[in-house]
């Protein structure tokens, strides 16, 4: 299969490439095997005689598909709801009531396939997922994920401390045992090309210390993923520095065990001081941005420009749905660069989240997260084709767009308005622009 449309990718951090018009041949295993430049006025024929050819519609165009490196995928039907509460209160009052009632397998089939059709809607062909506590229900969600065809990381959460009774792992033991029950699950008889197994120790004040370094040791002889949360509000640091005396600081505690590898995905990161930035530097972790929940929860103001501009760009956005209010990442990117604009205003600095950065965090920052950059992010030769087809002329835009369309479009450079429309629909765009979403070559929406 042959995609001619104009396309817009990262590069890096602070390349993001516009192309009028590129063919990538995507062979039948979804691998992008070829990418040709073509010249943008030129109407050559692409491919060879019987190679199916698809050509962009007017004013179509192409990106990579969107990652989301931090979801709860029990607490979408909770969106939108107690953002009245922070934190800890948030926790017990919204949360573990409904993550709890996924004991019911029934409720997990029916929510998590809603969950998922919602996510790769709205652009999400990579989702790292929190699933409750359930080891049926992880499973489920898992086996949704893979015959939905969403590229995921899915986790069964870890906790046996500091929770209500109704919601906890009867033992660190328990809780270990079924993790790596999930494991090979997942790894022997799922055996999927897009689901990966991510431990999931919820956080350090849901831990014991006990658990946390029964799951790091099995971190390190499985070269598994990790995602926890990190330094996410003040009240919570606190709490889990009284649990944790003994420890330097709340990034020592996963480092202490064995939960900082290449391989962990760290949730917030809102109040890292420099030397715990150095620690996660040391490990090569990898941070989730998860900007609107940290509003909405009025958790904190992670300076990710500043992370990235000094050198620590394994950075990605999350969602953490239901502490951010929408499906996607989206509005986490509009968020993004709405704190990244509050912390130039509140320190007088000239310098905030370029688009190019911002789009980075959405795409191939993401797949650096995940550790998956070497399969997604961008269309790089050799990489699976994970894409979305953007319009944002689509009827639900159409009057906004074309009202201030340039009144002589004849006379604009092509190049130019394939950015100023990439730039209005990430700004002003809904997913209803979204006209295709592919994933491993597949089209799945
Ligand atoms: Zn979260």
């Amino acid at each position: 299969m042959i995609y001619v449309y104009p396309i817009i990718h990262s590069l890096d951090v602070d390349t993001l490439e516009y192309a009028e018009r590129v063919a990538i041949h995507v062979s039948d295993s979804g691998t992008i095997t070829q990418v040709e430049y073509l010249d943008a006025g030129s109407e050559v024929e692409v491919g060879r005689e019987g190679e199916e050819v698809v050509y962009a519609n007017d004013d179509e165009f192409l990106v990579p598909g969107l990652v989301d490196t931090h979801a709860h995928a029990p607490q979408f039907t909770n969106i939108g709801y107690g953002f009245n509460l922070e934190l800890l209160d948030w926790l017990n009052e919204v949360t573990f009531p409904t993550e709890a009632s996924y004991r019911d397998a029934a409720i997990a089939e029916a929510d998590f396939k809603r969950v998922v059709d919602a996510t790769l809607s709205v652009g999400t062909t990579t989702c790292s997922y929190y699933s409750s506590l359930h080891l049926d229900a992880t499973k489920i969600l898992a086996r949704v994920c893979h015959s939905r065809g969403q590229r995921a990381l899915v986790g069964k959460v870890n906790m046996d401390s500091n929770s209500p009774d109704y919601y906890r792992d009867a033992s660190a033991e328990e809780s270990l045992q079924q993790t790596i029950e999930y494991v090979e699950y997942v790894r022997n008889t799922l055996q999927s090309t897009l689901v990966h197994p991510v431990i999931t120790p919820r956080f350090a004040i849901c831990c014991s210390s006990e658990l946390l370094h029964k799951l790091g040791q099995y971190i390190q002889q499985q070269d598994v993923h990790v995602q926890t949360h990190l330094s996410e509000n003040k009240g919570e640091i606190d709490f889990t520095m009284s649990l944790y005396p003994d420890d330097a600081s709340y990034t020592h505690i996963y480092a202490n065990r064995g939960i900082l590898t290449s391989k962990s995905i760290l949730a917030h990161c809102c109040h890292l001081s420099k030397q715990e930035v150095e620690l996660v530097r040391q490990f090569n972790s990898g941070i989730s941005h998860c900007p609107t929940s940290n509003f909405n929860l009025r958790s904190g103001i992670t300076d990710v420009n500043e992370l990235l501009s000094n050198g620590l760009h394994k950075i990605g956005l999350g969602s953490d749905c239901s502490g951010g209010y929408e499906v996607g990442i989206l509005q986490s990117l509009r968020t993004a660069s709405t704190a990244s604009k509050a912390l130039s205003i509140m320190h007088s600095t000239p310098s905030y989240l370029s688009l190019d950065r911002l789009f980075y965090l959405a795409t191939l920052g993401g797949a650096r997260v995940l550790s998956l950059d070497n399969t997604i992010g961008n269309f790089r030769v050799g990489k699976q084709f994970d894409a979305l087809v953007i319009n944002p002329y689509t009827a639900a835009n159409k009057t906004l767009f074309q009202s201030v369309k340039p009144v002589n479009a004849q006379r604009e450079h092509k190049t130019h308005k394939l950015q100023r429309d990439f730039e209005r629909w990430l700004f002003a765009g809904t997913s209803a622009n979204i006209q295709k979403v592919f994933v491993d070559g597949k089209q799945v929406v």
